[in-house]
C-alpha cells in the first residue's frame, strides 16, 4: 500500500533535509525545497524549476506542500482584511492583516476557538475547538504573505487570533522556528508579538526559550476580583502570580512586556483603577496597551466614554507609564480584538460561506 504523501509545509528545515535524503538526496535541495515553499510561496513541485526533473517526480509521488483554504475575505473600509480559512478536517480559523505603515502585521490563530472563556471575547465563547498544528499556524502567514505579495517584505506577527498561544505550546513554539529559519521567511523574533492571558508555567517555560517573541500579557483589569470576573484562568494563576512571572521574564535591553488592557465601561476604567494598575505594575518594564471595547451581540459589556479612556490613559502616562490606546481596526468586518468568531463549530448555525455560494 502506497504510503501517505507527507507534508513538506509541516517540516522544520532539519526535518526535511532527513525526509530529502531518505529519498537519496542531499541537504542542499531540502534547502532548495525550503525556499520554494517559504520565500516563493510556491507548492507545485513542477513549479520548482531548479530541481531536477528527477527529484520533482520523486516528490510528486511522496509528499505534499498544503495550502490554506480561503473561504471569506473581507476588506475594512481602513484597509484591515479578514481571512475566513476552512483546515483539512472543515473546522474554520480566521487571520486578520492590518496594513499599518510602516509595520504590516498579521493577527495570527493558534487554536479553533479557546479555551480561556474571557467574558468580553467572542471567540472564547465558542470553546476550545482544537489545536493547531504548526502547519496550520504558519500556513496563515504563507498565506497572507503570499496574496498580498508580501513575501519578501518586512512584517510583524501577533499571536492575537482565536485561541491561546501557550495553550498549544509546542506547535506554537515549532511554528517560530519555522518562521524564522534563514532559509524561509527568516522573520526574527522581534517581529513575533505572543500574547497570552496568563498560563504561568508557560510562561516560565518560554523564558527558557533560545527563540524569544516579544510578549504581550493580557491582563485587563487592577484588581483580582474585578479579573477574575472577566478572566476566568484568574481563579488557577492569579493577577499576582502573573506579575511576578512578567518579573522572571527575561527581557533584553530597553524591551519591555504589553499589558493589554481591554477597557469596559463601569468595570475597569475608572480613575482609581488607572491608579491602582501603576502599583500592581511597579517593578515591571511594562507598556500598557488600552483597548476599548470592541461591543459585539453577546458580550455584555460597553465601551467606556472617549472622555474615561483619555482620563485613564492621562493618569497612567503621568505617573510615568508608557502608554497606548489601540486604534480599532476592522471593526465594520468583526476582524477587530475579541471579534473572532466562526459560527458553526460550537453548535450554532454556519456563518461562513465558501465565496461565491448562495446565502
Ligand atoms: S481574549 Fe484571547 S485568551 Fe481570552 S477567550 Fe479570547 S482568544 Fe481566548
Amino acid at each position: 500500500m502506497a504510503r501517505p504523501a507527507i507534508d513538506l509545509a509541516a517540516l522544520e528545515l532539519h526535518e526535511l533535509v532527513s525526509f530529502v535524503e531518505s529519498l537519496g538526496y542531499r541537504p542542499f535541495h531540502a534547502k532548495q525545497v525550503y525556499r520554494w515553499i517559504w520565500k516563493r510561496g510556491v507548492s507545485d513541485f513542477a513549479q520548482m524549476t531548479d530541481l531536477s526533473r528527477e527529484l520533482r517526480a520523486a516528490l510528486v509521488e511522496s509528499a505534499t506542500v498544503s495550502v490554506a483554504d480561503v473561504v471569506a475575505h473581507d476588506t475594512s473600509v481602513d484597509g484591515t482584511q479578514k481571512f475566513v480559512l476552512r483546515l483539512a478536517d472543515g473546522k474554520h480559523i480566521e487571520s486578520v492583516f492590518i496594513p499599518d505603515t510602516p509595520a504590516q502585521t498579521f493577527c495570527v490563530s493558534t487554536q479553533v476557538g479557546c479555551a480561556m472563556a474571557c467574558a468580553f471575547c467572542l471567540t472564547g465563547k465558542m470553546g476550545l475547538v482544537r489545536n493547531l498544528s504548526a502547519a496550520e499556524i504558519t500556513s496563515q502567514v504563507r498565506l497572507l504573505a503570499g496574496s498580498l505579495e508580501l513575501l519578501d517584505k518586512s512584517f510583524n506577527i501577533v499571536l492575537m487570533g482565536m485561541g491561546e498561544p501557550l495553550h498549544n505550546y509546542d506547535a506554537t513554539m515549532k511554528a517560530l522556528r519555522m518562521l524564522n529559519e534563514k532559509e524561509g521567511l527568516a522573520l526574527h523574533p522581534k517581529r513575533i508579538t505572543l500574547s497570552t492571558v496568563g498560563l504561568v508555567p508557560m510562561m516560565d517555560k518560554l523564558a527558557q526559550e533560545p527563540l524569544m517573541p516579544n510578549l504581550a500579557v493580557s491582563l485587563h483589569a487592577a484588581t483580582e476580583e474585578t479579573r477574575a470576573t472577566i478572566v476566568p484562568l484568574n481563579k488557577k494563576y492569579s493577577m499576582q502570580d502573573v506579575v511576578d512571572a512578567c518579573k522572571r521574564f527575561p527581557l533584553k535591553k530597553r524591551s519591555r512586556i504589553m499589558f493589554e488592557y481591554v477597557m469596559l465601561a463601569g468595570i475597569n476604567d475608572s480613575p482609581q483603577d488607572a491608579r491602582r494598575l501603576v502599583k500592581v505594575l511597579a517593578g515591571v518594564k511594562a507598556k500598557v496597551n488600552l483597548l476599548p471595547l470592541n461591543e459585539a451581540p453577546g458580550i455584555p459589556f460597553e465601551r467606556p466614554s472617549d472622555e474615561s479612556i483619555n482620563t485613564f490613559a492621562k493618569i497612567l502616562a503621568d505617573r510615568g507609564m508608557a502608554v497606548s490606546v489601540r486604534k480599532s481596526r476592522g471593526r465594520d468586518i468583526r476582524a477587530a480584538c475579541g471579534q473572532l468568531i466562526v459560527e458553526g463549530q460550537s453548535g450554532r448555525k454556519p456563518a461562513v460561506q465558501k465565496a461565491g455560494a448562495e446565502p
